[in-house]
């Protein structure tokens, strides 16, 4: 793992993982541990699960390891005594490991959390690994002027954007016709309009293709999920917005397509792992091996595609709708519908209902535009508190006794 002379300098990549203890940051530590002779760890970050965060530091032992969760402090230093491992705890912790000289930053924080840590490596030039939403959702005019300002870059770890990545002729960039953002469609595809009102929590969160979180589950079964990836697309790429196409692909075997002037279509496939892209962001413009399953295509030998239905599913429309907008639209979008989620999740209103205060919420706030991350934060908590009426005046769905 060391290099056998000590005074020989350390060409290993280095890499900070915040919020290593989450489903991303889980995965990335697994490819780091299996590529100890690539990658040296700067620093870890977690947000309270410090048994975790402990045993992943002393497997890849960093020079930092920071809990977000003030309360974490004591038990992660006594976890790590005697490792030689610094330990700090709390946000503003968290943003300084992000400011740390490491090459990568993998930013996994999950929510409007992982908005300043990220901000913090991009304005220190970093290539980073984007695996939290909100940068580019709540935040993204913002955190592009920051990333070109300071030189910084962003690999998309979301399956979709990280295959549009893959084969986006950047060179060649007023020759891309338009780019394909591929959709499961969720588990609600090809139903009727009042089969889905009776939808339950548990029905919504049951994936056909990806194991996630019930949030990004939610969002998956209302498309709202691609309505986000929507406007991330529009951040990462240098295309406008009528250039963004979303086809259905039950299979999920195309992650993402970019069509040319010349009538060539190229496209990434793979196996739904999110090891892939994790593994494209650590080792860009290298590759890495990640113990991802085969795509075997003669095995599922039927690739389907269809155009989404933007009735039956109103979020892509809210999407577009916000993106056309612009300035603090999507925050209000992003921020409207994780209330709404989690008012759908609790029982508190259908799953009709979840586009619908949405909706109800962007047409409430007016439009402004975002200059800092502290207008990010007015506009989120004004359009949370706005949906949280609109749920609180909701009927309560029907909920099963029996
Ligand atoms: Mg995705």
């Amino acid at each position: 793992m060391s290099t056998s002379d000590p005074s020989a300098p350390d060409a290993r990549r280095s890499v900070t993982v915040l919020g290593s203890t989450g489903s991303v940051g889980v995965n990335t530590v697994d490819l780091l541990l299996r590529n100890p002779g690539r990658f040296r760890v700067e620093a870890l970050t977690g947000n309270r699960n410090v048994t975790l965060l402990a045993e992943q530091a002393r497997r890849l032992r960093p020079q930092l390891a920071v809990v977000a969760d003030p309360a974490g402090y004591l038990p992660l230093k006594e976890a790590l005594s005697g490792a030689g491992i610094e330990v700090a705890a709390g946000r503003e912790a968290v943003i300084e490991a992000a400011g740390r000289p490491a090459e990568v930053v993998m930013a996994s924080i999950v929510g409007a959390a992982g908005l300043a840590p990220t901000l913090a490596a991009v304005r220190r030039g970093a290539i980073i690994g984007l695996a939290n939403k909100e940068c580019l959702v709540s935040a993204g005019d913002i955190m592009v002027a920051e990333v070109a300002r300071c030189g910084a870059r962003i690999l998309p770890v979301d399956s979709e954007h990280s295959a549009i990545y893959q084969v986006f002729d950047f060179a060649n960039a007023d020759k891309v016709r338009s780019i394909v953002l591929t959709a499961s469609g969720g588990p609600f595809r090809g139903r009727d309009r009042a089969a889905m009102a009776s939808v339950s929590p548990a029905e919504a969160v049951a994936h056909p293709n990806w194991s996630m979180g019930a949030k990004i589950s939610v969002d998956s079964a209302t498309m709202m999920n691609k309505g986000l990836e929507l406007i991330e697309a529009y951040h990462l790429f240098p295309v406008d917005q009528h250039q963004i196409e979303i086809v259905v692909h039950p299979q999920s075997v195309i992650h993402g397509m970019v069509t040319y002037a010349d009538g060539s279509v190229l496209a990434q496939l793979g196996a739904p792992d999110m090891r892939t892209p994790i593994a494209v962001a650590l080792a860009w413009p290298e590759r890495l091996s990640a113990p991802v399953p085969k795509l075997d295509l003669t095995e599922i030998g039927r690739l389907t595609f269809e155009a989404p239905d933007e009735v039956l599913f109103p979020a892509l429309r809210l999407a577009r709708a916000a993106l056309a907008s612009g300035g603090s639209a999507p925050t209000i979008l992003n921020a409207a519908n994780e209330v709404a989620v989690h008012g759908f999740l609790a029982g508190r209103i259908g799953f009709l209902d979840i586009a619908r205060v949405v909706e109800e919420t962007l047409s409430a706030i007016p439009v402004r535009p975002l200059e800092t991350l502290a207008d990010v934060a007015d506009i989120d908590s004004a359009a949370r508190e706005m949906t949280e009426g609109y749920v609180a005046q909701s009927v309560p769905r029907a909920v099963s006794t029996g």
